[in-house]
This record gives C-alpha cells, sequence and structure tokens, in this order.
C-alpha cells in the first residue's frame, strides 16, 4: 500500500469517535485548525441570499399558471352549476317563502306547468321560456327560483352570472352550454341564472375592466340556448336582477325573457308573515308579538328579517335564555340598524348633550301634528351613533303629504334646537340631522313643487333623474337657481325657528325626558309618555282635529335620527 506521511480531512462537527485520542497513541502530528463557522459556503450564502426571493418568483410563477388556466383547463366545457335535486330536507317549497305573494301567485303557472305539460300543450299553447325575477337584493328571488324547482319537483340547476366575470374567455360559454344540455338531460328542470345583469348588461355601453369579450360571449351563448330549445322540451329557465333596466333588449325579446315578475319589498303584513316562517324553530316567550314586530321595520326585506330573527336568538342565547324574548329582537334592531353597541365611554357633560339632543327630536315627534309615533329613544352608543330616536309611521307610507313632511324636518331639527337651548352652544352632533334636513326641503321645492314662489313644478332635469339631490342641477336658469336656494333656505329656517319655540314652551318636559333617558338609557313609546305626560301622537292630531296624513301601502324605512 501507499506509505502516506501526510495528509488533511475535515472533521465533521457532529464526528463523535475519539479520533484524536486514537491518532495520538499512534504519535501522529495533529495540525488541526477549526473551519471558521461564521463563513458560509457559496452554495450556503446562494440559499441564504436568493432564497427567500427565489421563492417568490416561483410562487409567482406558480399562481399566474394557475390563474391563467382559470381552473378552466381542468373544469373546461364541464359545467359547475350546482343541481338540487328533491333531496328531502333540502328542498325549499312555496310555505318557504312568505310575504310576496304577487310574485308566487305568478309562479304558480310555472310550477303547474312543469307538473302537468300535457294540460298546457293539449290546447298548443306554449310556455314562456324564460322569467326574469326582478327586484331589490334581499327580496327572495333566490329562493323564490328554488322554490319553483321545490314545488314542482324537478331538478334546479343554477349558475351565478357574477362567476363568468373572472373566467377567461370561452369557459362561460362552455359552461351555460353544459348547464343547458344537462338539464335537458334531466327534463322537466328549471334552470336558474342568478344576478344575469353581471353578464347581460347592454353592449357598447362602456366596457367594464376586461372580461367584456367574456361577458358577451357568455351572453351570446345564453341566447343560443335559449333560442334552441322550445318549452315543450319542459326546461324553463328563471334568472334573477335587480337591475332590469340595464339588461341588454336581445335578452328580453319574445321568446327570451319576456315575462317579468316583479318582487316587491314586503309590506306590513308580508314582512309579518316572513317573520312567522323565519321563527318556525324558534322558541318566542309569550311577549314576542310577530305582528307589532312587522309594524316596526318598514323597509326591511326578506333576508334582513331573517338576520333580524337570527340575530334577536343569538342575544336571547348570550344571555343565557331558553325563550327569545321581546326586548332581544329591539335589541337585535338596533344592532342591525347602527351597528353593535359600542362600549365607548362618554364623559358625562357628553352624554347629558346626548340626552338632551335626543330628547329635543322625541318630544318634537310627539308635538308636531301629522308627525310619525316615537317609538324609542335612547342614548346606548352603537357604530358611529352616539345616541338615536326611532320614529316610526303606524302603516307603510308611499306618499307625503306637505305637513308630514314639515314635521319631519321640525323634529329632525330638534336635536339641535335643544343643545341651543339647554347649552346656548351647538355642536357637530347635528351633522347628519342637518343632512337629512337639506335633502328633504331641497326635494320639497325642486321635485315636488310645494312652494308659493316656484309653483307646482318638477325642476330636476332628466339626466340627472336618481342622482342624489344635491348632485342635481335645475334645469333652469341662474335666477331660478337662485329662488330655489332661496326657498331652501325658507323652509329650513321656519321648520327650525318651529323647533326652537316649540321646545322653548316645552322646557320641563324636556328637561324631565333627559333626566329620565340619562338615568335609563333607552325609552320605550310609554315611557316616554309617562315621563313628558304628553298623549300619543294620534290622539294629539285628533284633537286638533287635523288630519292625519293618509297611511298607504310600501315605504322607505321610518324617520329615524341616530347621531
Ligand atoms: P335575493 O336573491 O332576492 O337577493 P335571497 O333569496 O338570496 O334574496 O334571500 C336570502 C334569504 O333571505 C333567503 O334564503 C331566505 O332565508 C330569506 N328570505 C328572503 N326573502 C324571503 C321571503 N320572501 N320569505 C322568506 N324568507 C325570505
Ligand atoms: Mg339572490
Ligand atoms: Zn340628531
Amino acid at each position: 500500500a501507499h506509505n502516506v506521511t501526510r495528509f488533511s480531512s475535515v472533521r465533521p462537527a457532529f464526528a463523535t469517535s475519539n479520533l484524536e485520542q486514537l491518532l495520538q497513541d499512534h504519535g501522529v502530528v495533529i495540525n488541526a485548525r477549526a473551519l471558521d463557522e461564521g463563513q458560509p459556503t457559496w452554495w450556503e450564502s446562494l440559499v441564504y441570499g436568493f432564497g427567500p426571493t427565489l421563492l417568490l418568483v416561483g410562487g409567482f410563477i406558480w399562481l399566474s399558471r394557475r390563474a391563467s388556466s382559470g381552473g378552466g383547463m381542468f373544469t373546461m366545457g364541464q359545467s359547475r352549476a350546482k343541481r338540487y335535486e328533491d333531496a328531502g330536507a333540502e328542498r325549499v317549497t312555496f310555505d318557504d317563502v312568505a310575504g310576496i305573494e304577487d310574485a308566487k301567485g305568478e309562479l304558480m303557472e310555472v310550477v303547474d306547468f312543469l307538473r302537468h305539460p300535457e294540460k298546457y300543450q293539449r290546447l298548443g299553447g306554449t310556455m314562456p321560456k324564460g322569467v326574469l325575477l326582478v327586484g331589490a337584493p334581499g327580496t327572495g328571488k333566490t329562493l323564490l327560483a328554488r322554490a319553483v324547482a321545490g314545488q314542482a319537483g324537478v331538478p334546479f340547476f343554477s349558475l351565478s352570472a357574477s362567476e363568468f366575470i373572472e373566467m377567461i374567455v370561452g369557459v362561460g360559454a362552455a359552461r351555460v352550454r353544459d348547464l343547458f344540455k344537462q338539464a335537458r338531460a334531466s327534463a322537466p328542470a328549471i334552470i336558474f341564472i342568478d344576478e344575469l345583469d353581471a353578464i347581460g348588461r347592454a353592449r357598447g355601453g362602456g366596457a367594464i375592466m376586461g372580461g367584456h369579450d367574456e361577458r358577451e360571449q357568455t351572453l351570446n351563448q345564453i341566447l343560443t340556448e335559449m333560442d334552441g330549445f322550445d318549452s315543450r322540451q319542459g326546461v324553463i329557465v328563471l334568472a334573477a336582477t335587480n337591475r332590469a333596466d340595464v339588461l341588454d333588449a336581445a335578452l328580453l325579446r319574445p321568446g327570451r325573457f319576456d315575462r317579468r315578475v316583479m318582487v316587491h319589498p314586503p309590506d306590513r303584513l308580508g314582512r309579518a308573515a316572513i317573520l312567522r316562517v323565519h321563527t318556525r324553530r324558534v322558541p318566542l316567550a309569550g311577549d314576542v308579538d310577530l305582528d307589532s314586530i312587522a309594524a316596526e321595520t318598514p323597509g326591511l326585506v326578506g333576508a334582513e328579517l331573517r338576520n333580524l330573527v337570527n340575530e334577536a336568538a343569538l342575544t336571547a342565547a348570550r344571555k343565557g335564555r331558553d325563550q327569545v324574548q321581546r326586548d332581544d329582537f329591539a335589541e337585535a334592531l338596533e344592532k342591525i340598524s347602527l351597528g353593535p353597541a359600542r362600549h365607548l365611554l362618554l364623559n358625562p357633560a357628553e352624554r347629558q348633550r346626548t340626552a338632551y339632543h335626543e330628547s329635543g327630536h322625541a318630544l318634537l315627534g310627539l308635538l308636531v301634528p301629522g308627525s310619525d309615533p316615537v317609538h324609542r329613544v335612547t342614548i346606548v352608543p352603537r357604530g358611529m351613533s352616539l345616541g338615536a330616536t326611532y320614529q316610526l309611521p303606524t302603516d307603510d307610507r308611499t306618499s307625503y303629504s306637505e305637513p308630514y313632511l314639515r314635521a319631519r324636518i321640525i323634529s329632525a331639527l330638534g336635536g339641535r334646537a335643544a343643545e341651543k337651548l339647554v347649552y346656548g352652544t351647538v355642536t357637530t352632533g347635528a351633522e347628519s340631522d342637518l343632512q337629512q334636513v337639506s335633502e328633504i326641503a331641497r326635494r320639497m321645492v325642486v321635485r315636488w313643487g310645494m312652494t308659493e314662489s316656484l309653483g307646482p313644478m318638477s325642476l330636476v332635469s332628466p339626466q340627472d333623474e336618481g342622482l342624489p339631490p344635491s348632485l342635481q342641477r335645475p334645469s333652469s336658469s341662474e335666477a331660478t337657481a337662485e329662488l330655489i336656494d332661496l326657498e331652501v333656505r325658507g323652509i329650513v329656517k321656519a321648520c327650525y325657528a318651529e323647533a326652537e319655540q316649540l321646545l322653548a314652551v316645552h322646557r320641563p318636559q324636556l328637561d324631565a325626558l333627559a333626566s329620565a333617558l340619562l338615568q335609563s338609557e333607552s325609552l320605550d313609546a310609554a315611557e316616554i309618555l309617562r315621563v313628558t305626560g304628553l298623549q300619543p301622537r294620534a290622539e294629539l292630531d285628533a284633537a286638533l282635529d287635523r288630519p292625519v296624513p293618509p297611511p298607504a301601502g310600501a315605504a322607505p324605512a321610518g324617520e329615524n335620527h341616530s347621531d
């Protein structure tokens, strides 16, 4: 063997054999030097230095690959439509839909057709292929579509149009094709296209960033499919939108979505019926009156009412109750309208000011003829507000009389007027009140022709329709614009003077209400009357022999001042 006298070797740090001992025993001269630990090898420095960057770059490449295939490469041509069979518990029927009886009535015919197609075909009639459900978000369009399928006992294929927008060109169209194929194979069936406006917007009108081609292709595919079958095959296409006005005219042509079913927000009786549906499985205490909750919730739609019931149940559970009580509903309603209670520590002076402010609203709501009844007043801070006064109409309203509008302005100014009366100074706290006031006063002048000088005419230019009043330009001369401002200011000033005067005269009631509020934070209608010694609004109106504005139909939410 080769006789080696000198060699060098690196001894790994983890070596444990007693090598040194062995070498020394044999008289080997050791010339040991520790490898510099702080000096990383070339590959170590590469990994530490560029590793994170490499990882990031790699991640980006991976992500962008995934995105560009959009799940489409793998699922292309295969519809992701959710299919709901009539599987026992999952099934939704007309019993689960309440408060939108007109819409239900119109869809009964569709259900009947799906069940007994021969009855309609006997006389050579054809059913509509497409039915468009039009209504505000949360009114129950999706629910209604599912209920049609459930009621008829046919499969339900649904697809949300907004999903198409993110996809690469061609995938949406392939999905639509597949959706119709599947539905035809299991006819009779319902196809449901939710949020139709997401793809069905009128073409040519400004493309929304990206996805324009895709939208168009998908839309064309829907049109092609709808033209390609007739309803005798037993497939009916339902679609939902909250913006029927923006839909492409091609969608609405005969043979496509030529039937329209309006889904309106529920009225008082409707809201009570919806509350009944959603409290079926909720144990309610004896003091809960669903009809009066319905009366206190003008403007709420089905989805919000369901949410209200759910919040109330959670509130009761948090308190360890076995049943949901009336005050759980009251708390839930406040939470839904203003956000959860804030544990905000107000200094006593600020709290007192808030109490006077809200008392001002509440008292004027009681004093001014024609006002909506004051229903609750609170100084519990919630969301952005320090307190709130709830004034709700006895019934839903569709039109407003001039005295009613003035009464609204006066009580909205009550907060500011009370602060001024009691403290001699004003605060920023009335910002949202003042906004509301200007809005109403302006509308009285330019929209509803309620002033002598300008006369009964609308002064809103047609192209401004739908814009908030503050952005609307009068379709008139500068002189008229000046007159409008003058009239608006006149209305507000007169109302403010009346607010100040009424509060000054009723100062004792104002003080009583504010101190009761400071003590118990929230007062309901009965407590407010007891504290102030006043009569309910309706009786006062009768005593004054002034007509109460006529209650009627569905209307926006009541008059709430939250500050
Ligand atoms: P939309 O599609 O009109 O936005 P949804 O059908 O998605 O409204 O409504 C959401 C939920 O709200 C429903 O699943 C249902 O629980 C409840 N809901 C809405 N409207 C009603 C109604 N008219 N009756 C009973 N529940 C309703
Ligand atoms: Mg929906
Ligand atoms: Zn206010």
